[in-house]
């Protein structure tokens, strides 16, 4: 008996109908995905379950009506539906996140690709749309943006109220401090003839601690006052700030027998008084890290495509590495009052005024062999 072969493109029809079929049943079971087609005009042509659940539509309502009735009043206005086919057509395909609209008018955050669709000959069908519920994710992300809103608020809040104390605080410290170091002065005229040697040592250690204390108060008055101050900012000419700062070190620089090479340096808008008191710690810090070579100070500047570096380079006891970061914190200091004077505040008061003019301050440097202080400051400030 002849036996009867399967027809091969019987099969392969048969085999397509069932894949597409399955096909068909997948995409129409899925729920957490809206698929739908469009055709090439932005209309309905097919719906799954996903998309009635999220949408709210039945198919026999939304099949032939436009996809733009998904999106907010503002965006079609703004002809955002068409653009987003546009893409779609021209790329292959277009991602987009945004509001949608309901059935019922709330709105979603959705996540969106279009694809254009073609068949086996390239020619171009209407489009497929995936779209997914973002709401909880955007939410989320809503909820954590406000936090670090309000955070940085309150720590800037915060901030200020931190330095409007250490103002308040410094600035009325002054007054008892200066009575202290005048009526020791006074009482040490008045008794001179009865004091001894160690009276004398005793007085001088309360005077010493005095004066200590008013210059630690000053620069903390200075420092509290970098962040208060409204900005004042004008066109400086740094040569001539640069000039009044070796003019005020004169005398230390002269004692020294310092060699000062300074190059030329350009007109920024800053606050000229702030970069006065830059200059001045970072060349005064120079001046007293010293080391035993004839002391070399070079003050240069490198201009860049959006800022300026700046530089003050000395050939003193240098520092090494560990401290790089640490010696512009507060009250960091590396050595005992006793072989260096200082209260350790003067880089932090630089790297204050620093950041006050939106740059950056750091050291290269190693034990031994000089330091480098370097400073950029932006050419466009945003005040
Ligand atoms: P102060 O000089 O009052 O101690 P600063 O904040 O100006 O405070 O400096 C912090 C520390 O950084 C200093 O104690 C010193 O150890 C180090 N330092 C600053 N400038 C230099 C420099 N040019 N060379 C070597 N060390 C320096």
């Amino acid at each position: 008996m002849a036996q009867t072969q399967p027809d091969p493109k019987h099969t392969q029809d048969a085999a397509l109908y069932v894949s597409e079929e399955t096909f068909r049943l997948l995409v129409d079971s899925v729920q957490d995905y809206s698929i739908y087609m469009l055709d090439e005009k932005g209309v309905v042509t097919t719906w799954n379950a996903g998309a009635e659940r999220a949408k709210g539509y039945h198919p026999k309502e939304i099949i032939g009506q436009h996809f733009s009735r998904f999106y907010t009043p503002g965006d079609i206005e703004n002809r955002r539906p068409q653009k987003n086919l546009e893409i779609a057509r021209r790329e292959g395909h277009c991602l987009d996140e945004g509001w949608r609209v309901r059935k019922d008018g709330t709105r979603f955050w959705a996540s969106v690709v279009i694809t254009a669709v073609k068949d086996k000959e390239g020619n171009f069908k209407g489009f497929a749309k995936v779209t997914r519920d973002m709401s909880e994710r955007k939410q989320a992300e809503d909820e954590l943006e406000r936090k670090v809103r309000d955070r940085t608020l309150e720590l800037a809040q915060r901030n200020k109220e931190l330095e409007q104390f250490a103002y308040v605080a410094s600035h009325d410290l002054q007054e008892p401090l200066r009575v202290v170091a005048t009526y020791i002065d006074l009482l040490g005229i008045r008794a001179a003839a009865k004091l001894d040697e160690e009276d004398r040592k005793f007085m001088r250690y309360a005077v010493d601690g005095a004066e200590r204390a008013q210059q630690l108060i000053r620069e903390v008055l200075e420092f509290s006052q970098i962040g208060i101050k409204t900005k004042n900012f004008k066109p400086v000419d740094l040569n001539l700030t640069l000039q009044s700062v070796l003019a005020n070190l004169k005398v230390s620089l002269e004692e020294t027998r310092a060699q000062v090479e300074a190059g030329p340096l350009p007109v920024m808008t800053v606050d000229g008084s702030q970069i006065f008191q830059l200059f001045l710690n970072l060349i005064g810090n120079a001046v007293k890290y010293r080391g035993t070579a004839p002391l070399k100070i070079k003050v240069s500047a490198q201009e860049e495509p959006d800022f300026w570096t700046f530089a003050v380079q000395d050939n003193g006891i240098g520092i090494e590495t560990m401290h790089h970061q640490k010696i512009f914190e507060l009250f960091q200091r590396l050595h005992s009052k006793n072989k260096y004077p200082g209260t350790g505040l003067g880089l932090a008061i630089c790297k204050k005024i620093v950041e006050h003019h939106q740059g950056q301050i750091w050291v290269e440097s190693e034990a031994g062999q000089g330091s480098t202080f370097k400073f950029r400051l932006p050419k466009r400030i945003s005040l």
